[in-house]
């Protein structure tokens, strides 16, 4: 995979895929610019170099229709705000109109495409969609780490039309840290895995158990892993159709000598909502009306033993409903036994950044992906089909 400074710009027209698919109020203004910002060190070197730049994003799942709520405007404000060069706003990232802008374009200059996935070619991965994408560009750049893990002609099928292609500062960063974790991690390298749902995890789960020296297990996940040992978990989220891959998790990690953990006590709760009584439970049965929502303190202390003498962890899905404030402690102290560790650590997953951000101690950690779907599958297959593209 070549680097972006591996090739020359000066005068070339540069395609450069990222990921502006940030969220929007409903007045269409953007709530938070992180993923614009997390670009712009490959944009601004892009327009340093003297490439003449086309931009390309998708927003939101418009399902290959145009939604005028989905548009990327807002995003070319935005970034017209935050770098010193012309940014134009194109009407459509295909047709006529589209081409003559490209043709138009200056050193220097930037031309915002229209959200890729008001086509449904895009999804589709669609060659003569690519082949309209990639009309008269030299170069082809992707910085959207978090679509990499899509198949899409944004990200796949344009590569064959463009001669030379690079990642972005951003996908060399990501890869960067996610490769060092799967290939050559410092030992102990522990895995904290939560979140909803076994099923989301498993290509991960199987992967950390030929990686991880432990695997600490917290979220609605353990529940799954504990009512497959036959323990009454009253009414916590399980996946009754994942029984049986858990009961194989289990016996694999003995095989291969993982140090896989379950929550040692439980935050029970008659329900998911601000008002619901809780309780800690150390044992077995819940009653039939209470439900796990979060890790208990025995928990969090031994989890938080393990991560201190980490040298390099990675982190999937919160611990608990961190989003109801007293369902949150487990997730915010584990958050701060990371941050404390001197670790290489990473947290990849959508859920995971929102919990790590909420808990101000997110900047001592190594490696926030932006990719949450993107590196779970990267870590699961150790490698993705955006990147395999630029190969
Ligand atoms: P990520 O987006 O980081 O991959 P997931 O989407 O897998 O994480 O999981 C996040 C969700 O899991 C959150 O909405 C959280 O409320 C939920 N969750 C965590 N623990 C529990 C639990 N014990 N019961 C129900 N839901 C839970
Ligand atoms: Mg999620």
């Amino acid at each position: 995979m070549k680097h972006l400074d591996d090739l020359k710009y000066k005068g070339k027209t540069v395609f450069l895929r990222v990921d502006f698919n940030v969220p929007l109020d409903e007045n269409g203004n953007i709530r938070n610019d992180n993923r614009i910002r997390a670009s712009l060190p490959t944009i601004n070197y892009l327009i340093g170099q003297g490439a003449k730049l086309v931009i390309a994003s998708h927003l939101g799942r418009p399902k290959g229709k145009v939604d005028p709520k989905m548009s990327l405007k807002p995003a070319a404000k935005r970034l017209s705000e935050l770098i010193s060069a012309d940014v134009f706003m194109a009407p459509d990232c295909v047709g006529e109109d589209v081409d003559r802008l490209k043709k138009e374009l200056k050193s220097g200059q930037v031309l915002l495409l229209e959200n890729v996935r008001f086509h449904a070619e895009e999804t589709a991965n669609d060659a003569g969609f690519a082949q309209k994408l990639a009309r008269d560009i030299d170069c082809y750049v992707n910085d959207a780490f978090g679509s990499c893990h899509r198949t899409h002609a944004s990200v796949a099928a344009i590569t064959q039309f463009v001669k030379e292609k690079a990642a972005g500062y951003l996908l060399q960063k990501e890869v960067k840290y996610l490769s060092k974790a799967i290939r050559s991690p410092k030992k102990p390298y522990v895995a904290i895995l939560g979140g909803a749902k076994v099923s989301d995890k498993i290509g991960v789960i199987q992967n950390l158990l030929n990686k991880a020296d432990d695997i600490l297990i917290g979220g609605a996940m353990a529940y799954t892993f504990f009512k497959a040992q036959g323990y009454e978990v009253g009414k916590s989220l399980v996946e009754d159709d994942k029984l049986q891959i858990a009961l194989e998790v289990l016996t694999k990690a003995k095989e291969k000598k993982v140090d896989f953990r379950l929550p040692l006590d439980h935050v029970l709760a008659t329900g998911i909502d601000k008002e619901a009584q809780i309780k800690v439970s150390e044992s077995f049965p819940f009653p039939a009306d209470w439900m796990a929502v979060d890790i208990g303190p025995k928990t969090v202390a031994e989890y938080s033993k393990i991560i201190a003498r980490a040298k390099t962890i990675f982190w999937n899905g919160p611990l608990g409903v961190f989003e109801i404030d007293k369902f949150a402690k487990g997730t915010v102290k584990i958050a701060e036994a990371v941050a404390a560790s001197k670790a290489v650590s990473i947290v990849g997953g959508g859920d995971s950044i929102a919990a790590v951000e909420k808990t101000e101690v997110s900047k001592r950690i190594t490696h926030i992906s932006t990719g949450g779907g993107a590196s779970l599958e990267y870590l699961a297959n150790e490698t993705l089909p955006g990147i395999e593209a630029l190969e």
